[in-house]
């Protein structure tokens, strides 16, 4: 690339979204002139999408889960009805799109609850990265790696005119267009903005997937500049419950509502049987984060969780349990106080007063804890006292933020005047998750809405 350059389309990130847009948009104007733009090397490009499972809120390629737009909802904002009635309008043909391009999809049943039909790719989002870049540079998209964007570059009446973007010497390039797609992610990899929206400590949070680190927050500070305005819930975010162990990527442990978590001192720290675990697990993993001592938490289940068919598949750590024939043994290896874990046991256990055979770890079995114990367990409560005893230490890990650009149906990026002329934005840069992250909807959106403003980019740019 030169050290200025011209082209029809920029469009800035590497994932779901931004493959996405630039191969809509090729595929749309054969021909065209599109660049993408990915601040880490090849090896490593594909941000969050790369490390995520990708689950997709679709019964099948062609179909999607009942109720979704309700359901979107439910954990949303009323103002989003239109972006989510399009995203479950076009979700199955953007999963086609995929399939079409080498996308294989399966399901293969990843949590031990029920819940909304969901598929993933086989392969996860890697396979998503790998089969759209390779469709896009067969569909003559130019990719650049290295390249970071900085800012946004003015066209004619205060249109976004191209990227301005660095270079890892520390060179600058512009890079002039007729249109931009920001598909660059949320703010997770940026420990000063974290601070500052999700408050003191959050700075500390552990990235769930080495992919977290790279999404700074620029692209939205970059449109921000522009004139763009916020969306979204910018004190939320998405986090799960990990293994504190290992430093692998995303090793989940989703085996708590089966037992108690406790904190050091062995007190327990809410409802482990709230709701499904899909329902709970970014709650309970940001409560741990910000609540508990030490910012971190120990799961605790006895001998039934043998009895828990197929239980290794919600747990995604390569370091097998601690494991231990009595509470003591389990307190003296994991450092809980020996005192309050025997106590809260010794409490938890006498408030298990439902019949145990009605344990069904598969949904939510309303096997429930007498009421004057606190906090009570709403589900799944079953004495803890069959040895051997298991425990996994756990912390809060966040996967991605909520707060981001406001767009419309046809990813346009809006201003106080209504759309920035030539600026589109897709996938989890964009703010629509409000109060908590709908389940198994972030990929399939950064696909529907990347395809839609990849073409309605490339539309604007050929006139
Ligand atoms: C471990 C994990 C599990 C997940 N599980 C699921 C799931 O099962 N289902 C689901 O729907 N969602 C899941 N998610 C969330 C989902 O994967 C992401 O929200 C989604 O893939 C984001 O796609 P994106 O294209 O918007 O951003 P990303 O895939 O994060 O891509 C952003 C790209 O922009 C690049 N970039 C950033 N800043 C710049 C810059 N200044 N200049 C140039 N390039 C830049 C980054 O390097 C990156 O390549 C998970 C996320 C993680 C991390």
């Amino acid at each position: 690339m030169r050290e200025r350059d011209d082209c029809d389309l920029v469009v800035v990130g590497h994932g779901a979204a931004g493959l996405a847009a630039a191969l809509s948009a090729a595929e749309a104007k054969p021909g065209a002139r599109i660049a993408l733009i990915e601040r880490t090397d090849e090896t490593q490009a594909g941000g969050g999408t790369r490390w995520s499972p990708s689950n997709m809120r679709l019964r099948s390629v062609d179909e999607t889960a009942p109720d979704f737009v309700a359901d979107m909802l439910a954990c949303g904002e009323q103002t989003d009805r239109e972006y989510y009635e399009r995203l479950a309008e076009e979700a199955p043909a953007a999963a086609a799109w995929a399939q079409g391009h080498g996308v294989a999809f399966h399901a293969p049943g990843y949590y031990l609850s029920s819940g909304p039909p969901r598929i993933q790719p086989v392969g996860g989002g890697a396979a998503i990265v790998a089969a759209l870049a390779r469709a896009a540079r067969e569909a003559g998209v130019e990719f650049h790696y290295g390249l970071r964007a900085e800012s946004l570059l003015r066209g004619p009446g205060g249109s976004a005119g191209g990227v301005r973007v660095e270079r890892g010497d520390g060179n600058a390039l512009a890079l002039r267009a007729r249109a931009v797609v920001l598909a660059s992610g949320g703010f997770q990899g940026n420990p000063q903005m974290l601070r500052e929206h999700l408050g003191p400590s959050a700075e500390r949070l552990r990235p769930i997937s080495p992919g977290s680190a790279w999404n700074t927050g620029e692209g939205i500070r970059m449109a921000l500049e522009f004139g763009a305005l916020r969306a979204g819930d910018w004190s939320g975010m998405h986090s799960e419950p990990v293994d504190a162990r290992t430093r692998a990527s995303a090793p989940v442990v989703l085996v708590y509502p089966y037992g108690i978590v406790v904190d050091r001192a062995g007190r327990r720290l809410f409802d482990e049987g709230a709701g499904l675990m899909h329902e709970t697990w970014e709650h309970y993993s940001r409560q741990i984060h910000f609540a508990a001592a030490g910012r971190k938490a120990w799961v605790v289940l006895d001998a039934r969780l043998q009895s828990i068919e197929g239980w290794q598949r919600a747990v995604r750590s390569e370091l097998p349990p601690i494991v231990a024939d009595t509470p003591q043994a389990l307190a003296a290896i994991t450092g809980i106080d020996p005192d309050g874990l025997a106590a809260t046991l010794a409490a938890y256990n006498a408030a298990c007063t439902g019949d145990p055979a009605g344990f069904d770890p598969s949904c939510a079995d309303g096997l429930a804890t007498a009421p004057e114990l606190a906090p009570r367990k709403s589900n799944w409560a079953c004495a803890l006292a069959t040895p051997p005893y298991y425990a996994w230490p756990i912390e809060g890990a966040i996967a991605y933020t909520f707060g981001g650009l406001a767009t419309d149906t046809e990813a346009r990026v809006l201003g106080r005047e209504g759309p920035i002329p030539g600026l589109y934005a897709a996938g989890e840069i964009t703010g629509h998750f409000h109060r908590s992250a709908p389940n198994a909807v972030a990929v399939l959106r950064a696909l529907v809405y990347g395809r839609i403003a990849g073409r309605a980019a490339i539309a604007r740019a050929a006139h």
